[in-house]
């Protein structure tokens, strides 16, 4: 048995916010953190957006877990892997940057990497991630609640992606081309990180206050409030808990499954216990879920490139909204996005292999899904 943590928290402000917080994370394992203990806050500062479009850790709610963290240990270090490796510009324009520098806390470097290994993987063994973050005694993680386009959901389990250096997540893309592939990726990562540290010293804390919904985990999904903190030692009862709450098809997220499968921590509902506020609290809570859902049946097919081709939709530069800054063709690892001076990207669609890397990383929300052809509807619905 698990338990998650649930707690109703309707809005950052921040007196009531830290006090929630303080109890969500009482319901932890945090209750254990010496003095001598060093402390990572992995963040989701996934890239350089305001704090306004749900997409990164909230910085108030950052604030207050530093705070609560510096009620037990000064070893302190916060930060992430954003996608496109420029981390302290992204945690400037999110609001976390100046939160870090207030509570004086050590911001994560990112410069050394080290190699881990998950001894009963599925598929992918060896994964190289920062040193900084494997060597501190407890992980805090901090998701944001999103929907997600490639994964369908995205919160604790999915935020350790960040534990690998930046542009390295792209080409993990090329290596698992397939969201049935990637979701292999997300769960022996997790297994492998899980071996590195000690039995609960990963904590999961949960910002689902306001969420992102539909074509999430950027720009182009859309800010919703939700008005919940969940927390948790275990990532896979977490997110378990929040697909419940956010009335999301758990048939869809296929990282899920592959967890319980593997045995990287319980993901069956009656085996997890819900405590803290009632769940009816939330009974009003539901999330949009990205367009592209496809059930884990199917998933499979997509392994075969001819059916991604011809059954999946692709990305569309919207024009009016392209910048033509190329950020999207620095992300692209299988050379499917290209773009001359001056020009706009261009797609070669047989190249692509629907990571939406490009998607998360536009800052100009201007990459677009085209509709799904029809056989792709038949098939993959
Ligand atoms: S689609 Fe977005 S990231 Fe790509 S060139 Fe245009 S504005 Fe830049
Ligand atoms: S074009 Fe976009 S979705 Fe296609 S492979 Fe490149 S980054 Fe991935």
């Amino acid at each position: 048995m698990s338990n998650v943590y649930l707690k109703k928290c309707d809005s950052y402000d921040f007196s009531n916010l830290k006090e929630c917080i303080r109890v969500a994370l009482d319901s932890t394992s945090f209750k254990d953190i010496k003095e001598t203990d060093s402390v990572f806050i992995k963040v989701n500062s996934l890239g350089a957006y305001p704090e306004n479009l749900a997409i990164t850790t909230n910085p108030l709610f950052l604030k207050a877990v530093i705070q609560l963290v510096k009620e037990k240990t000064k070893h302190i270090k916060v930060g992430d892997n954003p996608a496109n490796k420029e981390l302290v510009s992204a945690l400037k324009k999110n609001g976390m940057f100046k939160v870090i520098e207030e509570e004086k806390v050590n911001l994560f470097l990112g410069a050394l990497q080290t190699t881990i290994t998950n001894h009963s993987a599925h598929t992918y063994k060896e994964f190289d991630v920062s040193k900084e973050i494997i060597d501190a005694d407890y992980l805090i993680n901090l998701p944001k609640l999103k929907t997600h386009t490639l994964t369908y959901f995205s919160c604790a389990q999915k935020n350790l992606f960040g534990l690998i250096y930046g542009l390295q997540k792209s080409s993990w893309h090329v290596k698992a081309p397939t969201p049935l592939d990637f979701a292999y990726v997300i769960c022996d990562l997790y297994g492998a990180i899980k071996e590195n540290f000690e039995n609960g010293h990963i904590i999961n804390l949960c910002d689902g206050i306001t969420c992102l919904e539909g074509e999430g985990p950027s720009t182009s999904g859309s800010p919703k409030h939700a008005g919940i903190i969940l927390a948790s030692n275990d990532a896979i009862s977490l997110d378990q808990v929040a697909l419940s709450i956010t009335k999301l098809n758990k048939d869809k997220y296929i990282i899920g499954k592959i967890a319980n499968e593997e045995n990287l921590g319980e993901a069956n509902l009656d085996n997890i216990a819900i405590i803290g506020d009632d769940i009816s609290l939330f009974s009003d809570v539901s999330l949009r879920e990205p367009d592209q859902g496809i059930s884990s049946k199917a998933m499979k097919f997509l392994r075969n490139k001819f059916i991604r081709n011809i059954c999946l939709e692709h990305p569309r530069v919207d024009k009016d909204l392209c910048v033509k800054c190329g950020e999207c063709t620095k992300m692209c690892s299988s050379h499917a996005l290209t773009i001359e001076k001056g020009t706009y990207p261009s797609l070669s669609s047989s190249k692509c292999i629907r990571c939406w890397c490009c998607q998360e990383i536009c800052p100009h929300h201007a990459i677009k899904k085209t509709k799904r052809p029809i056989i792709g509807k038949i098939l993959f619905k």
